[in-house]
């Protein structure tokens, strides 16, 4: 099911709404309307338009950067940008976590100071926000909270991130990772005692940064560790080919026996490509006895013995395949062994338990 909405982009960046947060807005505008308290309503409004220009910030230096920005996207806790990588460059790292909270603090000096500038009437204080009645003044105040807030040094949040690059400055990427992961959840644990004192908001953002600690530290491990493993120290040696003039009968029997989801094509000892399973799976039953593979579409992909497994793999996903031939790099032609993704989900075992 999909749960977040497309409302536009900003610099080719697609930017979407949760669920959660479409029903919180809906909520508030509830609220607003059955106690005559549009001010909460404009105020909360407001405040998302800056937690976009906070995460818009991440975006546009990591873009500088040349890393891909998948989308972003807004919850009700706040903004996520969805980056394809994260660098493990420590000075990229920091410039682009402590870019969102410097625009908010920026733009939350620049809001108050508008507010001591210019004469502005005052509205009702908002009862939902605590707040002055004043808009420039409160969403000055809210953007500079904003800013301080993701400095907390608590990983996976802005602060956490700045913290992992100093550390990462100074040992392994994978060891910052754990080390920062640390005190996040240390910090996630605190939010949420303090949470259960005062704030129920509070308690969101310490589970959220608890578990997010935990999953990023973990992937960053397994990818940091796996990125050594090479294909040849995990690919399985013994080949199940299939011939161009063989039957899809006889290729689903060769697959079969040495459990490969999609067939290895090899004419006399030279390797041709492969078939996928989707492409065979199509071929109804009566007419598997009787097509032939190479009237199928064969699709030459392979990979190198010297590759990394975590990009072989990626591959695999890219190509939506669950067989890649490993191939002899100075002599091309030449199957010396497969890649499946059990042979890649063990390697994943071994590299989480090290
Ligand atoms: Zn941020």
């Amino acid at each position: 099911m999909k749960l977040s909405f497309k409302i536009g982009s900003a610099w080719g960046i697609p930017i979407e709404l949760h669920l959660t947060f479409i029903l919180l807005i809906l909520a508030v505008l509830g609220y607003a309307v059955y106690f005559n308290d549009i001010y909460s309503f404009t105020l909360i409004v407001f405040l998302f338009v800056f937690v976009l220009f906070h995460e818009l910030a991440h975006s546009v230096v990591a873009r500088r950067y040349g890393i891909k920005v998948r989308k972003i996207v807004l919850y009700p806790i706040g903004g996520v940008s969805e980056i394809e990588e994260i660098p493990e460059n420590p000075s990229i790292e920091w410039r682009m976590a402590i870019s969102g909270p410097l625009t908010s603090v920026i733009l939350g000096a620049a809001l108050i100071a508008i507010y001591y500038l210019v004469p502005i009437p005052l509205f009702h204080p908002s009862s939902l926000v605590l707040s002055s009645g004043n808009l420039f003044s409160d969403l000055g105040y809210l953007n500079l909270l904003l800013g301080a807030f993701n400095l907390i040094p608590a990983f996976p949040m802005d602060g956490g991130r700045v913290f992992r690059a100093l550390l990462a400055e100074r040992m392994k990427f994978s060891d910052a990772t754990k080390y920062a992961a640390y005190i996040g959840r240390i910090f996630g644990i605190i939010m949420v005692v303090v949470g259960l004192l005062f704030n129920f908001v509070l308690i969101l953002i310490g589970v959220f940064i608890y578990i997010g600690a935990s999953e990023e530290a973990e992937q960053t491990i397994v990818s940091t560790t796996l990125a050594s493993v090479r294909v040849k120290d995990v690919m399985q040696s013994e080949i199940g080919a299939v011939r161009p003039d063989q039957t899809i009968s006889e290729a689903l029997e060769i697959m079969f026996k040495s459990r490969y989801h999609d067939a290895l094509v090899e004419k006399e000892g030279i390797f041709q490509g492969i078939v996928k399973w989707n492409e065979i799976i199509k071929i109804a039953k009566d007419q598997r006895s009787s097509l032939r593979v190479e009237q199928m579409p064969i699709k030459n992909i392979s990979t190198y013995p010297d590759e990394a497994v975590f990009e072989a793999y990626k591959n695999m996903i890219k190509e939506k395949i669950d067989l890649l031939p490993v191939v002899d790099k100075q002599n091309p032609t030449k199957v010396v062994g497969v890649l499946t993704s059990e042979t890649v989900a063990g390697a994943y075992e071994k590299a989480r338990n090290k």
